[in-house]
């Protein structure tokens, strides 16, 4: 069978692989995971993969990618990382948990709740000065207090998400104000919260360093389990591995010409006046896939090849005198935005590769 082109190749055991070595290293420090798997449209043998590498919960933003791997048999706890209030009956219906921050939304998850005679799980997200989602700390107690009072909810949790929006640090400071935060609600609440939530894959390098982690014992991972990275810093994560996704696009021209276009200069098919190093005649090579693919600054070549510049159909690469014929294979490593547009992309196959059974503990 001829291989599909442009396609991306997945192997699942370098996922489940780094799923396992993460969640040892956390399991240590009592840290459990929460495998997020977003940037994949929830693809199930992924999810699949997480929870054989030892992850105890599927996180994702979209009801849709939630629907997607329960209908494909997937058995886990399921946690929705985005509430919409709209979307409170399928909510209520489709996941075991879902991270809230907002009075009239719960309201609507409690109603939906008896409806269906449900008890709906939340954690509660505390803003820690990322300015993405949370509850500001001051705002917390009447919140959960209100939410004491609504039918069919259950308060499993708090947490909080940073270095998304502001690249604001998780570092000890703040793990130990969420730590806190837990502590005082307890003392106000007859509750008990047994999920506190620090972070994803920008957590790293604290839980690492820590070894206290006071009362933080889950972590939502998704890039760090997919490309082996931490995310404050890009930095490979030792012992994962860093490319279990490969796109791979087809030459489709490749010929020698000069670097800098001639004629009148004037703006191109994205409204940018580009300008141009002149590097002297050199071998350009056109590959078939484009910004209606791929996110493509997301893109790195394998080879010694080098973008140039893309339209909505075309990438065009420096070859550096490499030959790159008509119709090769071209190879690109991925980061987290160039995964998710290319996982989102009807044009894309993907390829899972490798064996598919559990390499031996
Ligand atoms: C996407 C997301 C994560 C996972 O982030 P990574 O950087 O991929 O680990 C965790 N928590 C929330 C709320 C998210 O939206």
């Amino acid at each position: 069978m001829k291989a599909l082109l442009p396609r991306i190749e997945i192997s699942l055991s370098q996922i489940r692989h780094n799923a396992r070595i993460l969640s040892e290293l956390h399991g240590k420090k009592g840290i459990s995971l929460m495998g997020v798997t977003k940037a994949t449209l929830g693809d199930p043998a992924i999810a699949k993969a997480m929870i054989q590498g030892g992850v105890k919960f599927i996180a994702d933003s979209r009801l849709e990618n939630i629907k997607k791997m329960k209908k494909a048999g997937i058995l886990t706890q399921f946690v929705l990382l985005r509430t919409a209030l709209s979307q409170a009956e399928a909510v209520v219906r489709n996941v075991d948990i879902s991270l809230n921050t907002e009075l009239k939304t719960v309201r609507e998850l409690s109603r939906y709740a008896q409806i269906y005679h449900r008890i709906h799980q939340i954690i509660i997200m505390v803003e820690m000065g990322d300015l993405r989602e949370g509850i500001l700390p001051c705002d917390l107690s009447q919140f959960i207090k209100e939410v004491l009072g609504l039918p069919n909810i259950k308060i499993i949790g708090i947490g909080c998400n940073l270095a998304c929006y502001g690249g604001i640090k998780p570092d000890t400071k703040k793990m130990g104000e969420l730590s806190t935060l837990a502590d005082t609600i307890e003392k106000e609440f007859p509750i008990n919260l047994e999920i506190i939530s620090g972070g994803n894959s920008a957590n790293y390098e604290w839980s690492e360093s820590t070894p206290q982690v006071g009362r933080i014992n889950n972590l939502r991972l998704g890039e760090s389990i997919l490309l082996g990275c931490e995310t404050l810093n890009r930095k490979a994560i030792p012992g994962l591995y860093t490319s279990a996704f490969k796109l791979i696009a087809e030459a489709i021209e490749s010929k020698e010409k000069p670097s800098v276009p001639f004629g009148e200069i004037c703006q191109n098919a994205f409204g940018v006046v580009p300008t141009f190093r002149d590097r002297g005649i050199h071998r350009r090579v056109i590959i078939a896939l484009g910004r209606q693919d791929i996110l493509v600054s997301g893109l790195s070549p394998n080879n010694d090849l080098e973008i140039l510049g893309s339209s909505s159909d075309h990438v065009v690469l420096d070859s550096h005198n490499n030959a790159c014929e008509v119709g090769s294979e071209v190879k690109f490593n991925l980061d987290y935005g160039g995964l998710l547009s290319a996982m989102t992309s009807p044009f894309i196959t993907k390829q899972f590769i490798g064996s598919s059974y559990i390499v031996a503990a």
